[in-house]
């Protein structure tokens, strides 16, 4: 059954589709991004962006678009390359807005200029405003 359906991807009445590989590649690298990303994010929880991620997100577009433009996917099937390509990203997308959301949580307001101070800092740094410390669960409800 897996094997049928891996065949069929990649050959198309005895022709090989090359194609196929440029696009799963594609998806691939695309795909690779969001670990680079999510690792660094989780390691700071704070969302954060590394450089590698811009880099695999040209590479694995520039295939991707390649692969829309040139390969010419049966109509009677879904084209399983631009499937994959959505089907699992919105699992890092709710992740990052989940600590994006923790981690302005933990910060505190300061009541002088109303910036938003890093977690445990006595002073604001904007305008110098003594900041007592908030406990967390009282910043929370932001
Ligand atoms: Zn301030």
């Amino acid at each position: 059954m897996m094997t049928g359906w891996l065949h069929d991807q990649f050959w198309n009445h005895g022709d090989f589709r090359w194609w196929e590989i440029v696009g799963w590649l594609g998806n691939f690298v695309f795909f690779a991004r969001f670990f680079v990303q999510w690792y660094a994010t989780e390691r700071k929880k704070q969302v954060v962006v590394p450089t590698a991620f811009w880099w695999l997100s040209l590479a694995g577009s520039l295939l991707l678009l390649a692969y829309a433009l040139f390969s010419h996917s049966k109509p009677d099937k879904p084209n399983w390359v631009f499937v994959f390509s959505y089907a699992f990203t919105w699992i890092p997308y709710v992740r990052n807005l989940i600590i994006h959301r923790r981690h302005r949580a933990a910060h505190m307001d300061c009541p002088g200029c109303g910036a938003i101070c890093p977690p445990q800092s006595n002073f604001c740094p904007a305008c110098g405003t003594r900041l007592q410390a908030a406990p967390v669960v009282q910043a929370s409800g932001k």
